[in-house]
């Protein structure tokens, strides 16, 4: 049996963890789940909203599921989230963004996938002011990030049956920074001739994704950029009760949705479990069980289609009801 950390996170994360891994067991995947408390409710026992018996926990395993975890704000806590990033060393985000059946959303057909490099860009965080009326930031992009993260791309087009990889970025304005961003781009892409090559510049692929986004197959982006992008393609499908995403890594994955932790909503049986849901399918497949990721989500499609969801999606079922009905499917 193989054992995954569940980071069960505060707010809304342990209602969704438990109502996921209850479909996890019945689908017949057996895992051994390494329970580990983070965030805000483990502050005043341990000190620090991150032990460091998660990340141990998590270097043991690789594999990690991670309902929302919060971070209290003003408090001088490092962000849970960026702190997992930074400690394992996860380089790429993936954001699959599909649409799921009877959820309305402006388009049909949608299937992205928004691959994000994680670690540089803008958000190296290297900061300063030069004055009181001046402030610069620096983008940092190196040749060993932009290849880990195109040759991801590529690596998850080829295992994944997808057609294209699109590289986004402004190299017309940012020659350097973004220019090598493409040039390394190009560079891998060679190893891949099976897979079409396609670039656009940001603000281009913006305006062609609110107009017609079924022409986008596998996205491959700089962190900022990326970021963007990633939460637009969310909007697509159905937005945040429907977000799956992933931070992997050499040696680890975590596996996560993109919405916080919904205290407005929690210990009330009304948090919808399909981000979550979603994301450990994704880390299912990841793992290499792929019938039984096609199992969950034939079931969870089924129970969509029947018009049963939660009420964020418009419908009437609780956490539990539509739980049991995507249980009943399977
Ligand atoms: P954070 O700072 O942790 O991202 P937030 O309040 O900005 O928190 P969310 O926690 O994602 O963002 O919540 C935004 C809104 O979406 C809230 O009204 C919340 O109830 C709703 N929401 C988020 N996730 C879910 C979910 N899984 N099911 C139902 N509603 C959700």
């Amino acid at each position: 049996m193989r054992t995954i950390t569940l980071i069960n996170g505060d707010g809304i994360g342990p209602e969704i963890s438990k109502s996921v891994m209850d479909i996890i067991s019945a689908s017949g995947l057996e895992i051994d789940w390494d329970i580990q408390t983070a965030g805000a409710d483990v502050i005043e026992k341990e000190g620090i909203p991150l032990p460091e018996r998660v990340l141990e926990s998590v270097r043991r395993n690789k594999i990690a599921l991670k309902a929302p975890v919060t971070t209290p704000i003003g408090k001088g806590f490092r962000s849970v989230n960026v702190q997992l990033r930074k400690e394992l060393d996860l380089y790429a985000n993936l954001r699959p963004c599909k649409n799921l059946p009877n959820v309305k959303t402006r388009f049909e057909n949608v299937d992205i996938v928004v691959v994000r490099e994680n670690t540089e860009d803008l958000y190296a965080g290297i900061e300063r002011r030069i004055d009181d009326n001046t402030a610069e930031s620096i983008k940092i992009i190196t040749r060993n990030a932009s290849e880990r993260i195109c040759k991801f791309a590529f690596d998850y087009a080829a295992k994944n049956g997808r057609k294209e990889v699109c590289c986004v970025t402004k190299a017309n304005i940012m020659k350097l920074s973004d220019g090598l961003f493409l040039e390394t781009y190009r560079n891998i892409a060679q190893n891949y001739p099976q897979i079409k090559q396609r670039e656009i510049l940001v603000d281009n692929l913006c305006m062609q994704l609110v107009q017609n986004p079924t022409q986008f197959d596998v996205l491959v982006l700089p962190n900022l950029y990326g970021d963007i992008v990633s939460d637009l393609c969310a909007g697509l499908i159905g937005g945040l009760g429907v977000a799956q995403g992933a931070n992997i890594g050499t040696d680890c994955a975590v596996f996560e949705p993109v919405h916080g932790s919904a205290p407005d909503i929690k210990g009330l049986n009304k948090a919808n479990p399909t981000a979550l849901l979603l994301s450990a399918i994704e880390m299912i497949n990841f793992i290499g069980e792929k019938s039984y990721a096609e199992k969950i989500e034939k079931a969870l499609y089924k129970t969509l289609e029947a018009g049963i969801c939660t009420a964020d999606l418009g419908g009437s079922a609780s956490t539990t009801d539509f739980t049991k009905a995507i249980i009943e499917r399977l």
